[in-house]
């Protein structure tokens, strides 16, 4: 066997991987290296190298795996496999030579006599294992394959049935995102249609109060049309990291009263108390005052949704550590069950039956798409920030309310999350 031999190394640690590349090599080996088992796997079945160093502790599939896998290939029955490994623990040589590798060297390498190791394999160098050894060491083996078998087939059941809930959310999405948006257009088409009509009687005069009234009813379909593609393609953003934030100073206040003023006419109708607290001492904080504003007005209409009429929602604020600012929005409403306090921030996801969804944006238990609190939790995550809600349970009989919380370090200087 010349030295001009492939060998192939399958590590996941690069620093092991180029200082065998570079010792082997020097010496004139071709070395090939992979990753992780699959590579490996393909590597081999791609180059046939004349010896194969195996790692053994490698994520997904282990060495010992990889090893028996490749010894099922006709052209790998009898090709040197050797282990190379940090894990000297009893029972591992034995272990992998059971697996069906060739040899067994133990990790760090030697640089002075490695060469020399490599090319007994490859002249053909076997190390032994009694009859009773292997057999013993071969049902552990087994065994172990059974057992990451087992714990593999949990994890797809566990996967599936997680992608099979999210086919389902987006199911849901895809009826509510039509009705939201048949809506607006059955308005639009309405006033397209009556606009057409009036024009069509050229010959009397039509008031222009008329038409602007139409006018009117066709921008309000309009604009309920763009807020809920706006929504979309913000989720879109967040989902695929594309969020820019324009940074500058923010005054949490000002945020808060102008997202209050906005809904005011709202919590008027439906006879709800808006109390916001003593705000003005929260610090400037530094972050995108638009996109802030957004969150926000999501978890306060959020508060307004879901707080029956004549309820009360309460907006404190308060400074932690001097490093963050807690903004704190409570409701009397209808509370939020503890099993899905974390899901409500996952895109798509909606408490409740869909048959119930209503387009009111305003009204109790008015619907919405889903989109809401996954857009807030995007935007105060994009500011190292943190959303969450407390609320012993669902009840809109007994209404126990929710708190949420949202939590904006100071300064953005630390790019890492604050908490
Ligand atoms: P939606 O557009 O359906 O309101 P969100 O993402 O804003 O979607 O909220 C997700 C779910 O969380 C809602 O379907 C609702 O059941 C629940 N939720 C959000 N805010 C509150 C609240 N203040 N009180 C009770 N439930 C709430």
């Amino acid at each position: 066997m010349d030295k001009s031999a492939t060998i192939l190394y399958i590590e996941d640690d690069s620093a092991s991987r180029r200082l065998v590349q570079r010792v082997l090599g020097s010496q004139g080996y071709h070395v090939l290296v992979a990753g992780d088992g699959l590579e490996g796997i393909m590597l081999a079945r791609e180059q046939y190298p004349q010896l194969i160093l195996m790692d053994i502790n490698l994520p997904s599939m282990d060495g010992r795996e990889i090893t028996t896998r490749l010894r099922s290939l006709p052209h790998f029955a009898t090709v040197p496999i050797v282990a190379l490994t940090a894990n000297s623990s009893p029972g591992s040589r034995e272990l992998a030579l059971a697996a069906g590798c060739t040899g067994y060297l133990t990790k760090p390498i030697d640089v002075g006599t490695f060469p020399e190791q490599v090319e007994d394999f490859l002249h053909g160098r076997v190390e032994p294992l009694t009859v009773d050894e292997r057999n013993q060491h071969l049902q552990v083996h087994a065994q172990n394959l059974v057992m990451r078998l087992e714990n593999k087939i949990q994890e797809l059941e566990v996967a599936n049935q997680q992608l099979r809930e999210l086919d389902r959310l987006k199911s849901d999405f895809i009826v509510l995102v039509s009705h939201e948006l048949r809506t607006p257009l059955t308005l639009i088409s309405g006033y397209a249609h009556l606009l057409n009509e009036r024009l069509k009687q050229a010959d009397e005069a039509v008031p222009a109060s008329l038409v602007a009234a139409d006018a009117q009813g066709l921008s309000q379909g309009v604009t309920r049309m763009r807020a809920v593609v706006n929504e979309i393609i913000r989720v879109a953003r967040i989902a695929s990291g594309t969020l820019d934030l324009a940074l500058g100073p923010v005054r949490l206040p000002e945020i808060v009263e102008d997202t209050y003023l906005s809904l005011r006419q709202v919590c008027q109708q439906r006879r709800l108390k808006v109390q916001i607290g003593d705000l003005k001492r929260l610090p400037v904080i530094e972050g995108d005052g638009t996109q802030l504003r957004t969150a926000i007005e999501q978890v306060l209409s959020n508060a307004i949704k879901y707080t029956p009429d004549g309820g009360s929602i309460f907006v404190v604020g308060r400074t932690v550590d001097n490093r963050a600012v807690d903004l704190i929005i409570r409701d009397t409403g209808i509370g939020i069950p503890p099993q899905d306090q974390r899901r409500i921030f996952e895109q798509f996801y909606v408490l409740g039956a869909i048959e119930h969804h209503s387009t009111s944006k305003s009204a109790f238990q008015g619907g919405g798409l889903g989109l809401g609190l996954a857009i807030a939790k995007g935007i105060i995550e994009a500011h190292n920030g943190r959303i969450w809600v407390e609320s012993e349970r669902r009840d809109p009989d007994r209404l126990p309310g929710s708190t949420f919380h949202i939590l904006l370090p100071i300064s953005q200087a630390s790019q890492e999350p604050t908490f």
